[in-house]
């Protein structure tokens, strides 16, 4: 028999590797970011047209390319990024197959100018399916610019195969997305059939995610931080209450480079478990540094998979770091008692900076006739550790009388609440270190001056992180019914009672029936009197018409909310002296003091100083 093997001449082995380096134009955009960026460009222009089938190109400001490198690049197998086997586990680039050009090459037009720094001129090459049919020196800047056109030109099953201009693009954006988020110290700039798509300046990685997904993006952001010896974790996790139905805003980066991983995918997911829907999915921007030689990306033509040495210790840090966050950064509502105080200033006010506290008064201020100081100063405080309330007491403490038996006022976050207003010792009425203004305003006084406290939104933020913690612990406290009480609700009203049914019972709320219209309760929560029972849920109701809740924890967030709005003692109830001082005790005990659930200031400050200077 005749010998019938024969080697693959390079252009039809080419061909063949390209089949799975390039699937798509987004792909090619992928492969030759890449490149520009192990090439160590500090800004890169990609601009395609077409979805990427007529024209993509990349720009860039680094190393370029000698004549002879410029030439070589678009051979199979020829890479500047290692050199034998064992680099492989030392990558520090993106690239390392020295596949990518010579596969584009095969399957499309490409044009090539590049330059060094330290040469005068450049290289221009040309190469269609694998043959350079054009090269000269030319007038070029510092970088490497490649232009690819016609995309699959000489295979059309697989240009056949391809999708509309907006499908490819949204792929591209993909790509782009990926690349830009692991370097948001470099700029990148995205042309798409010559408008500008995306400016992107170097920042730092929160602003990049914010730059590319919108201002709305900044707020949902959780910062997540974590270092041991297997791994460092950076990056952001999106709130709960944002979790979305489609999978989108997924990203892992490991050493810089965008991963796949549905293994470490659960992780998160694991570390979000309870706190979203079951169908719907956490957003995520998280970046593993990692030992090189701890993985292996070597797996996978396109690199995105990448194999770690020691996979279950990874998903365990990743887990426990993310569920961390939830925690810490308040997320979580009063699951993890053992937060550090300085962390929990609430996201508005993280990246704001640390305000010199400052409190504005009105000239015309006057406590015996109306007070109309100007509150919006309170929301430049930055959160004072619990320490510092201490200090704030200690004037008091004197004033009063109560040196050692100031222990009242240690602040423990286990307070029942439901109880503020009454079963208060009576004997502290003689010890009155608060009165009541124009039956709106507790007014005390601290070391430095004098607190003025709005009593409805102190109120409030006792009664939401009350109602936060019940529903989360699980431990409401209910008085049962000796008669059911019957409320008539129309369907469409009982339909969304059913819905917040369950986060109600875990409340104190005690349900015997939800439908055909009317509703039996047999057990209440003890904040609550049956008289009020029509107007909390009536005040339920329509909050929860208004504000589509995707996921549990928003849902919890909303029930607590307007629960305290509804059950809150309002402008204009009197307060007796017990009452008062409860409140501002049981205020100083919440983890957020400074701000009503409605983000609305609490209280401000008057100074001492400021008082002196009105008698000046
Ligand atoms: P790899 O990136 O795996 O090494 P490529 O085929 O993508 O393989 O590129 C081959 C080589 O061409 C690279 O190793 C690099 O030396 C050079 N190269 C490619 N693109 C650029 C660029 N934009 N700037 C400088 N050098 C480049
Ligand atoms: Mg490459």
């Amino acid at each position: 028999m005749a010998d019938i093997i024969k080697l693959l001449p390079d252009h039809v082995a080419n061909q063949i590797a390209a089949g799975e380096v390039v699937q798509r134009p987004a792909s090619v955009v992928k492969e030759l970011l890449e490149n520009a960026i192990d090439a160590g460009a500090n800004s890169v222009k990609l601009s395609i047209k077409n979805g990427g089938k007529a024209l993509i190109q990349v720009i860039d400001n680094g190393l370029g390319m000698s004549t002879t490198d410029a030439r070589l690049s678009f051979e199979r197998h020829a890479t500047s990024k290692i050199q034998k086997a064992e680099d492989l586990f030392n990558l520090d680039t993106k690239g390392f197959r020295g596949e990518a050009l010579a596969s584009i090459a095969a399957i499309a037009h490409v044009e090539m100018q590049t330059k060094p720094e330290q040469e005068e001129m450049g290289t221009h090459l040309k190469i269609e399916g694998s043959e350079i049919i054009f090269q000269e020196v030319c007038v070029a800047p510092k970088g490497t610019s490649i232009s690819v056109k016609n995309l699959f030109f000489n295979i059309p099953a697989r240009r056949n195969f391809l999708k509309s201009n907006q499908v490819e693009l949204r792929h591209i954006t993909d790509e782009f997305h990926r690349v830009a988020l692991a370097h948001p110290n470099i700029t990148f700039n995205f042309y798409n059939n010559g408008s500008e798509l995306f400016n992107l300046p170097q920042v730092n990685q929160r602003q990049r995610i914010v730059h590319i997904f919108g201002s709305k993006t900044n707020e949902k952001l959780v910062p997540v931080n974590e270092e041991t010896h297997v791994v460092k974790i950076s990056g952001f996790i999106n709130k709960p209450e944002f979790a979305k139905k489609s999978r989108g805003e997924q990203f892992f980066f490991v050493n810089n480079r965008f991963i796949k991983s549905p293994y470490l995918h659960h992780a998160v997911l694991a570390a979000f478990e309870g706190l979203i829907k079951s169908d719907t999915f956490p957003g995520y921007f998280l970046y593993l540094n990692v030992d090189p030689g701890s993985i292996d990306i070597n797996i996978h033509p396109t690199k995105t998979e990448v194999k770690f040495d020691d996979e279950h210790t990874l998903y365990a840090i990743l887990r426990s770091t993310v569920k961390h966050s939830l925690g810490q950064f308040n997320v979580v509502p009063a699951l993890d008692f053992e937060q550090d105080q300085n962390l929990e200033t609430p996201y508005n006010y993280r990246d704001k900076g640390a305000l010199q506290p400052k409190v504005s008064v009105d000239s015309g201020f006057n406590p015996f006739q109306e007070v109309t100081q100007n509150i919006s100063g309170a929301r430049a405080y930055k959160k004072q550790g619990t320490e510092s309330w201490e200090n704030l007491y200690v004037g008091l403490e004197s004033k009063v009388g109560m040196e050692n038996n100031f222990s009242s006022l240690k602040f423990e976050s286990e307070t029942i609440t439901g109880s503020i207003f009454e079963g208060q010792q009576d004997n502290t009425e003689n010890n009155a270190t608060t009165f009541q203004l124009r039956r709106k305003y507790i007014v005390t006084t601290i070391k430095s001056g004098m607190m003025v406290i709005d009593q409805s939104r102190a109120h409030q933020r006792v009664l939401y992180e009350q109602f936060l913690k019940n529903i989360t612990i699980n431990e409401a406290v209910s008085q049962q019914l000796l008669f059911p009480l019957i409320l008539s609700f129309s369907k469409s009203d009982i339909n969304v009672l059913k819905e917040i049914k369950d986060s109600l019972t875990t409340i104190g709320f005690m349900f015997s029936k939800v439908e055909d219209g009317e509703v039996k309760i047999t057990g209440l929560p003890l904040m609550i009197t049956e008289s009020e029972v029509g107007i909390v849920l009536d005040q339920l109701i329509s909050d929860f018409q208004l504000e589509i809740t995707a996921d549990s924890f928003s849902q919890t967030d909303l029930l607590a909310k307007t629960l305290a709005k509804t059950l809150a003692v309002k402008t204009g109830e009197f307060l007796n002296n017990s009452s008062q001082q409860a409140l501002v005790n049981d205020l100083f005990a919440c983890k957020e003091t400074r701000v009503s659930p409605f983000d609305k200031p609490v209280y401000v400050t008057i100074t001492e100083n400021d008082i002196d200077k009105k008698f000046i």
